[in-house]
C-alpha cells in the first residue's frame, strides 16, 4: 500500500509539479509558492522604514494620511510582473497569501506601523470580483492579518456602482 501511495505522489508531481511560480524550479519546500532564490530576488523598496518615502511625498497634500509605504517595486518583464499576473489574472491566490505574508513581515520589521488597528482592502467593482472570483488586495490583507495579527474590515469602504447605461446615456 504504501509503495502505491508513493507511485501515486511521484505521479501526480508528474502531471502537477509543485514549482516556484517565480522561476519554475522544484526546489522549494511544500507550502512555498516561491523558491528561498526568487524571495530573495522580489524588488523590495524598504519604502515602509522611511518617513518621507516616495510614495508619503506623492500623497502630501494631496490626502489626509499618517503613514504610506509600497513595498515591491514593479517592472515590466519582471519577476513581479510575472508574479502579479498569475496572482491576478490566473487566480492563483495561495501566491497572492504569500507575498501578503511578505509584505506583513516588513511592515512588523520596520516598526512604522505597530499603531495600525485594522487592514481595510479596497473592493473591485462588482463585476470585475465576479469575472476574477476574489478581490486581490482582500487576499493580500489575509497574508498581512497572519502576521501582523489584525482583524480586516471588509464592508468599510464602498465603491460606487459602475453602470453602462450611463455611459450610453451620455453618448
Ligand atoms: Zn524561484
Amino acid at each position: 500500500m504504501k509503495y502505491i501511495t508513493g507511485i501515486k505522489k511521484s505521479l501526480l508531481h508528474l502531471l502537477f509539479p509543485h514549482v516556484c511560480e517565480g522561476c519554475g524550479s522544484d526546489a522549494l519546500s511544500s507550502e512555498s509558492c516561491l523558491c528561498v532564490r526568487c524571495i530573495h530576488d522580489l524588488p523590495a523598496t524598504g519604502f515602509e522604514k522611511h518617513a518621507f518615502n516616495p510614495i508619503e511625498k506623492m500623497l502630501a497634500g494631496r490626502i489626509p494620511f499618517e503613514k504610506a509605504t509600497a513595498q515591491f517595486y514593479f517592472t515590466k518583464e519582471g519577476l513581479m510582473q510575472n508574479l502579479m499576473h498569475r496572482f491576478k489574472y490566473r487566480g492563483n491566490s495561495t501566491l497572492g497569501k504569500q507575498l501578503g505574508v511578505l509584505m506583513g513581515i516588513q511592515l512588523s520589521r520596520s516598526n512604522r506601523f505597530d499603531d495600525i488597528e485594522a487592514l481595510i482592502p479596497l473592493p473591485l467593482f462588482e463585476n470585475k470580483e465576479r469575472q476574477r472570483g476574489f478581490n486581490q488586495s482582500n487576499v493580500l490583507c489575509m497574508g498581512i492579518a497572519e502576521v501582523l495579527n489584525l482583524p480586516i474590515i471588509e464592508d468599510a469602504v464602498i465603491r460606487p456602482v459602475h453602470t453602462d447605461t450611463q455611459t450610453k446615456k451620455a453618448g
